[in-house]
C-alpha cells in the first residue's frame, strides 16, 4: 500500500468532482484529477454522467452531487473493486 498521498484515487473522484467542473479547485488537484481522468474509464464514464445529470437537472446547484449519483458511483466501483 504504497500510495502517494497526493494521488486521489476514484472516491476523491468523486468528492473533488463538483468542484473540478465549477472551476473552483486548486490548479494543482485540478491537473491531478485530470491526470487520474485520463487513466481511469470508470471515472471518466461518472463525469460524464454527472455533466448529463447537472445539465438535465438545471436547478441543481453544480456544488451539489446528488447523493443519488454517488452512490451510484461508490457501488458501481466497489463492483469493480477499484479501491
Ligand atoms: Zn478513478
Amino acid at each position: 500500500m504504497a500510495k502517494k498521498p497526493s494521488e486521489p484515487n476514484c472516491r476523491e473522484i468523486v468528492d473533488l468532482l463538483a468542484e473540478y467542473l465549477d472551476g473552483s479547485l486548486e490548479p494543482a488537484t485540478a491537473r491531478r484529477l485530470r491526470s487520474h481522468l485520463e487513466g481511469c474509464a470508470p471515472c471518466v464514464a461518472f463525469v460524464n454522467t454527472y455533466k448529463g445529470t447537472v445539465k438535465a437537472a438545471r436547478r441543481l446547484k453544480e456544488t451539489d452531487i446528488p447523493p443519488e449519483l454517488k452512490d451510484r458511483l461508490l457501488s458501481f466501483l466497489r463492483e469493480r473493486k477499484i479501491p
